[in-house]
């Protein structure tokens, strides 16, 4: 059972509901938010400072999901997303299994055929641009929402503002980013291009071995992305949220409320926040909510530093499509894609394609652990979230599938969501992350 002195310290109120088949009294709380990923934290943080009595319940510890292990960046920069390789020469580098930037379990892909083809059609030119300037909203609030809630929480010792660096070994790379490069002017997102003696005189420690580069300076890197999520769990607790352990597949109907069962005791709220990044599905499906949420997953591994070799900022190896990220831990050396059942055993081969080059151009020194991080980043087709309130499901809210971006967009997700949800006007249009474009 909740404790009572648990739900009045956190605003949640208690109550006894007739029925319930333990006969014990079913704790109350505006909202419960499932998932304590970046994803979920935000919005627990939002809808707690807008006066809601808000629950937010997880398996494991905050930020030990896939928010845990990603490269760090908060892309307020970032135009296009990963799309389908539309370069013949890479695809069959891909299939051939050649390539550092993707992997994949060839008994996956016939369950995921129909999701890659609406990715591939998702991927052709004029759509990414379509993709860009819906997200943009979104992406103009992602730094400024951080910078927001890691002053609250004093988590802005965790943030470098020195933007990211991406790397392209040949002239044909740099000539393919183009595009990106005109549309950031239209959007007025900065970069600065610099070839190689320009890019080493801000990473000294980079080898030659590139010929170009680009400084997208108004990103933001996090030195250790578990603690600003434990950060801005402190801080949703200092609002007087209840952090509960519980196993979201419980949650259902207990008219008119949904129900929870938690570590300690059900817990019954009139909305609920499906926050379960890869995870969503497991929820849902039996809901009979049916959304085209697959899995790309990723690995990462720290390496300690040859000597004094350092970095300063995540850098991007283009070509190798690995991000190398200085951590609190060590280097993060993040993979690229790997489509694969999302509980299936780890395949991390990623890092024998990727490592050589990853070695020439960064002095790495020894792994820290012995074994790779592997972590799913829930995707829809389109490469957009889906930040919404349910069709046909009172209280039943959204926002899942942030895929690459997820830490970038966490809490400007937060605050749209909880700006839906308390009636306010939303900051951006919501329209572009319904879930209803799935259904339509
Ligand atoms: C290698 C890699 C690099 C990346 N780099 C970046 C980057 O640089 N920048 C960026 O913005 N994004 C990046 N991403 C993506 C980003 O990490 C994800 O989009 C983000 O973490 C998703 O957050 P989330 O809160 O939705 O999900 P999660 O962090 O996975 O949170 C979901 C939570 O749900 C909980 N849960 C699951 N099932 C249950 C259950 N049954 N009951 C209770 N709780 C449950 C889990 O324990 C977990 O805490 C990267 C991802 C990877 C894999």
């Amino acid at each position: 059972m909740v404790s009572q002195a648990g739900l009045v310290g956190g605003r949640a109120r208690a109550h006894t509901i007739a029925g319930n088949r333990s006969g014990g009294p079913v704790a109350h709380t505006d909202v419960i938010v499932l998932g304590a990923g970046i994803v979920g934290t935000s919005i627990a943080v939002h809808l707690a400072k807008r006066g809601l009595g808000v629950a937010l319940v997880d398996r494991a510890g905050p930020g030990e999901g896939t928010s845990y292990g990603n490269s760090g960046i908060i892309e307020g920069n970032t135009i296009f997303p990963p799309g389908f390789p539309s370069d013949w020469v890479e695809l069959l580098r891909i299939a051939f299994k050649r390539s550092p930037r993707a992997n994949y379990h060839l008994s996956h892909l016939p369950r995921i055929v129909p999701w890659l083809a609406a990715f591939r059609a998702a991927s052709r030119p004029s759509h990414l641009i379509e993709t860009a300037q819906l997200m943009r909203p979104l992406f103009s609030r992602a730094v400024a929402e951080h910078e927001a809630l890691a002053a609250e929480a004093g988590a802005e010792p965790y943030f470098a503002r020195r933007g990211w660096l991406k790397l392209y070994r040949t002239d044909r790379a740099i000539a393919a980013l183009m595009p990106e490069i005109d549309l950031a002017a239209l959007l007025g997102i900065a970069n600065v291009p610099l070839d190689r003696d320009e890019a080493r005189a801000l990473e000294p420690a980079l080898a030659p071995v590139f010929r170009h580069a680009v400084h997208w300076t108004g990103a933001v890197s996090v030195s250790n992305p578990l603690a600003l999520t434990r950060a801005y769990t402190a801080r949703f607790a200092a609002l007087g949220g209840l952090l509960l352990t519980g196993n979201a597949r419980t949650l259902h109907r207990a008219n008119p409320y949904w129900r929870v069962e938690t570590a300690a005791g059900p817990l019954d709220a009139g909305d609920v926040v499906i926050a379960l990044g890869p995870w969503a599905n497991d929820v849902l499906g039996p809901l009979g909510v049916k959304l085209p949420l697959a899995v790309k997953r990723g690995y990462h591994r720290h390496f300690r530093p040859q000597g004094n070799a350092a970095l300063s900022r995540p850098v991007l190896d283009a070509e190798n499509g690995y991000v190398l990220a200085p951590m609190e831990q060590g280097i993060r050396v993040t993979t690229g894609v790997e489509f694969a059942a999302r509980d299936a055993p780890p395949t991390p081969v990623q890092f024998d394609r990727l490592l050589p080059s990853a070695r020439e151009l960064f002095a790495l020194g020894e792994p820290v652990e012995a074994q790779p991080w592997l972590g799913a980043r829930p995707c829809f087709p389109d490469s957009r979230p889906v930040i919404a309130r349910a069709s046909r499901q009172r209280g039943l809210w959204l926002a899942i599938g942030h895929a690459h971006w997820g830490l970038t967009l966490g809490p400007a997700t937060g605050r749209l969501i909880a700006e839906m949800m308390t009636g306010t006007t939303p900051f951006c249009d919501p329209k572009p992350f319904g879930a209803d474009r799935f259904t339509r």
